[in-house]
């Protein structure tokens, strides 16, 4: 007699449930039978206490995998409801790939970004193109989609496996940031839903205050649904360059150079390559050398240089590429038995670190630890910042790569909530660390980490004007610092959108009342 059976599997799974059920004690009962599409799963919570920073662990109570906006809204609005008596938060995670906990919310409820993928992605051709996407969508999707009507975003990041409500709470950088600005200069709506629980679509016509409020906004302000994201005809080629320079100022005067004008490479961008030896055949594989011979005369070992990277769009069909990169390579003051070309599709170019992501992670080298130091440095003081940094700080070795890149800062809003240097070109410096678990070396997690400390020290005392990209600060006199004046409008703006401090509580911003 299967009755029986069937009685008892019943009465395990409603057992099952109900323990599930009392071991959250954190979340209301009222809110565990919200009528949801989607699911709150109060088990497998480990995955949203993580992240790529491989640092900071923060289990929620609960992790929300909503099927639709209203799912995300019902939760925010019960919460908002529940008031000051609760103490939960709520941190959207789109790809968790943030460095110290930026996407976890400890006690409180994860929302799995990634599942609210639908509904269709929607490409408009036409003579202004766009793209309609969900928050959860990654960068590596849209390309692949929009591809396939001869368009792509303008605006990217060097790496696409991230969502675009995580890029766009932070601004999204890459080497065609000083053309296009920034990702959240090329966004033109957001559907968000607010810490009232309240889905609201805001443009630069429509719900301005709010618009701005959470482009950069760190996820303070808002949850980002659904975005509308600016296209243009896709390119097919790509020829990709490198150039090496041993002296810092001519490198960066050459940087400036060609940010500022108007007819110039697609891409730019640069690395410092520390103490490093075979170089060149390093390179061999992906790269050509233009002057083989004169080029196994330069030895790199041992020394700081500085490398400018460059991409230039082109279609095949049409001739004349070789001649405009030669020109614009003539204005340059490289060394000139170091120039390396390479040449592949725009997607393969776009999409370049997965490669290095695969390769790193069959080697188990890409779930360790990542102290990442981002800055924003003003051009005025990056000469200084350099002398010091990669003369004296990082001499031995990098641990990772180093990117330093100037932008234009005219192709920033200043009504968004990002904060940049108050200078016409602001560079990006990216010391991306991996740490080798466990090492007590020059590789470990407290050597970087101590590294890290004295290059944000020396910013200080030196008074440099720098301002810490993807920013992580623990208390609330940091983060004054950190807005400057600014710090006015944010406060104002969170309590308009996010009033009782429900959302992104992992940026340590601000606290939840109780
Ligand atoms: P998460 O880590 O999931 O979230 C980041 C923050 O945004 C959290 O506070 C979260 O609560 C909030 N958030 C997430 N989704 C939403 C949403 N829909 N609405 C509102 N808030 C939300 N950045 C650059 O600018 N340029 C680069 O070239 C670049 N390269 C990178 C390369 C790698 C390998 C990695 C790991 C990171 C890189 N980044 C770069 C940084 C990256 O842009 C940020 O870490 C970004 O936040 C990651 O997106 P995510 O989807 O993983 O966000």
């Amino acid at each position: 007699d299967f009755s029986f059976l069937r009685t008892f599997m019943i009465l395990l799974l409603s057992f099952v449930t109900i323990r599930i059920n009392l071991c959250s004690p954190g979340i209301p009962y009222s809110l565990r039978s919200l009528s949801l599409e989607g699911n709150l799963v109060y088990d497998e919570l480990h995955y949203a206490a993580r992240d790529f920073g491989n640092r900071f662990h923060f289990p929620p109570l609960a992790i929300l995998h909503p099927n639709s906006v209203s799912d995300i809204a019902s939760t925010i609005r019960h919460i908002w409801q529940l008031g000051p008596t609760s103490a939960l938060t709520v941190a959207a995670r789109g790809h968790g790939h943030s460095l110290q906990g930026q996407a976890q919310a400890h006690r409180g409820i994860v929302i799995n970004m990634k599942s609210l993928r639908g509904p269709q992605m929607q490409v408009h051709s036409g003579e202004f193109p766009f793209v309609d996407v969900s928050g959860g969508e990654l960068w590596i999707n849209i390309l692949q989609e929009s591809l396939k009507y001869g368009l792509a975003p303008k605006s990217w990041t060097d790496y696409l496996h991230l969502t675009v409500g995580g890029t766009l709470s932070n601004a999204g950088i890459s080497g065609q940031a000083f053309r296009h600005g920034p990702q959240i200069s090329n966004v033109h709506q957001l559907e968000v839903v607010t810490g009232k629980g309240e889905v609201v679509n805001c443009s630069l016509n429509q719900n301005t205050e709010l618009f701005h409020s959470v482009l950069g906004g760190l996820g303070q302000f808002g949850i980002i649904t659904q975005a509308r994201i600016s296209l243009e005809p896709a390119p097919q080629m790509v020829k990709w360059i490198r150039v090496l320079y041993s002296d810092f100022s001519t490198f960066s005067s050459d940087q400036e150079r060609l940010i500022s004008m108007e007819n110039t490479f697609d891409y730019i961008e640069g690395f410092v390559i520390i103490n490093r030896t075979g170089l060149l055949n390093n390179w061999r594989s992906s790269f050509n050398l233009q002057d083989p011979v004169q080029a196994s005369k330069f030895n790199s070992d041992g020394r700081t240089l500085f490398c400018l990277e460059l991409a230039k769009y082109f279609d095949p069909e049409k001739t004349g590429i070789n001649q405009e990169i030669e020109r614009l390579l003539s204005q340059l003051r490289y060394i000139s038995s170091t120039l390396f070309i390479s040449e592949v599709s725009y997607l393969d170019f776009l999409d370049r670190v997965h490669v290095s992501e695969i390769k790193l992670r069959s080697k188990g080298l890409w779930e360790v630890p990542h102290p990442w130091l981002n800055l924003l440095i003003p051009k005025s003081k990056i000469d200084i910042f350099a002398k010091e940094v990669f003369g004296n700080i990082l001499t031995d070795t990098s641990n990772g790569p180093v990117l330093i890149y100037p932008v234009n800062k005219s192709k920033w809003d200043n009504r968004t909530s990002v904060v940049i240097p108050d200078e016409d070109i602001f560079y990006l410096v990216a010391f991306l660390s991996s740490a080798v678990p466990s090492s007590t070396g020059t590789d470990g997690l407290e050597h970087i980490l101590t590294q890290n400390k004295r290059i944000l020290d020396f910013c200080e005392t030196a008074n440099l004007g720098v301002k810490q990209y993807l920013p992580h600060y623990t208390t609330q006199e940091e983060w004054q610092a950190h807005y400057g004046p600014l710090w006015e409008v944010i406060i104002k703006r969170k309590s308009a959108y996010d009033p009782l401090a429900i959302l992104a509580p992992g940026q340590r911003i601000f606290q939840k009342a109780i």
